[in-house]
């Protein structure tokens, strides 16, 4: 099988174990939206995928970001970013996402806002929490989830779309509570009624525990290996 083939047929494999994963928590397919996690990947293969009905791209790099919007920029697609964002890379990143996922302190949130008021413009962002307590995860802690939001509700620039975790990192049913705990969050949060604050998008689930993920409440699920084969390195 070529390469291009085995990219289309890991994408039906992906899709139909969200469709049964779907199927057993009484969710609609249309509910949960597949995120292509590209890190590493070369545009080439990206466009693969692409041209084979995805729309949804996010980068962990923000080095990687332009090289790879410059190589595709013929094909119709979203952008959203999802690795640790250093406030020095706002500039090299903004013009090219529409969402991040990985607002995770508010001296950033801070200087998004100032960045993106300038230009006035906005961009959607979800919030990032540790839901697994390991330590070397990114994102806020539960407790500090509420106080957050509350704080970052005030940069109009920003629109908080929802909350994005990293599950724990062990077999699914063990990571199963952390992905529950994202969805009691973003309860809680919807729960304090800000203005211009939504928690519609759950961004969780990875190829390892994808299922377990939808059956908790996934609206977007961030898939990389099962699609493009494992990566080099772990990054
Ligand atoms: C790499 C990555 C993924 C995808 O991981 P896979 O296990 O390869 O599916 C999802 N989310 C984030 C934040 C990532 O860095």
């Amino acid at each position: 099988m070529s390469d291009a083939e085995t990219i289309r047929e890991n994408i039906a494999t992906v899709r139909g174990r969200i469709a049964a994963a779907c199927e057993r928590s009484g969710r609609d397919p249309a509910s949960v939206r597949l995120l292509l996690a590209t890190k590493t990947i070369p545009p080439e293969r990206i466009r693969v995928a692409i041209e084979a009905g995805e729309t949804l791209v996010a980068e962990n790099r923000v080095q990687e970001v332009r090289p790879k919007f410059e190589a595709l920029a013929d094909l119709e697609y979203e952008r959203h970013f999802i690795g640790h964002l250093q406030s020095n890379k706002i500039n090299a990143l903004v013009p090219y996402v529409s969402c991040i996922q990985t607002l995770d302190r508010l001296s950033l949130a801070r200087k998004l806002q100032s960045r993106l008021e300038r230009e006035g413009e906005t961009r959607e962002v979800l919030v990032q929490v540790n839901t697994s307590g390991e330590e070397s995860k990114a994102g806020l802690e539960p407790d500090q989830l509420a106080e957050f939001i509350r704080e970052a509700a005030a940069f109009d620039a920003l629109r908080i779309r929802g909350l994005m975790t990293i599950g724990l990192n062990a077999e699914p049913e063990v990571a199963r509570p952390s992905l529950a705990l994202l969805k009691t969050l973003a309860g809680q949060v919807e729960q304090l009624g800000l203005d211009g604050v939504e928690m519609k998008e759950l961004s969780m689930g990875m190829t390892g525990d994808l299922e377990v993920a939808v059956e908790e409440g996934s609206t977007i699920v961030r898939v990389g290996s099962a699609i493009f084969g494992s990566r080099p390195a772990p990054i």
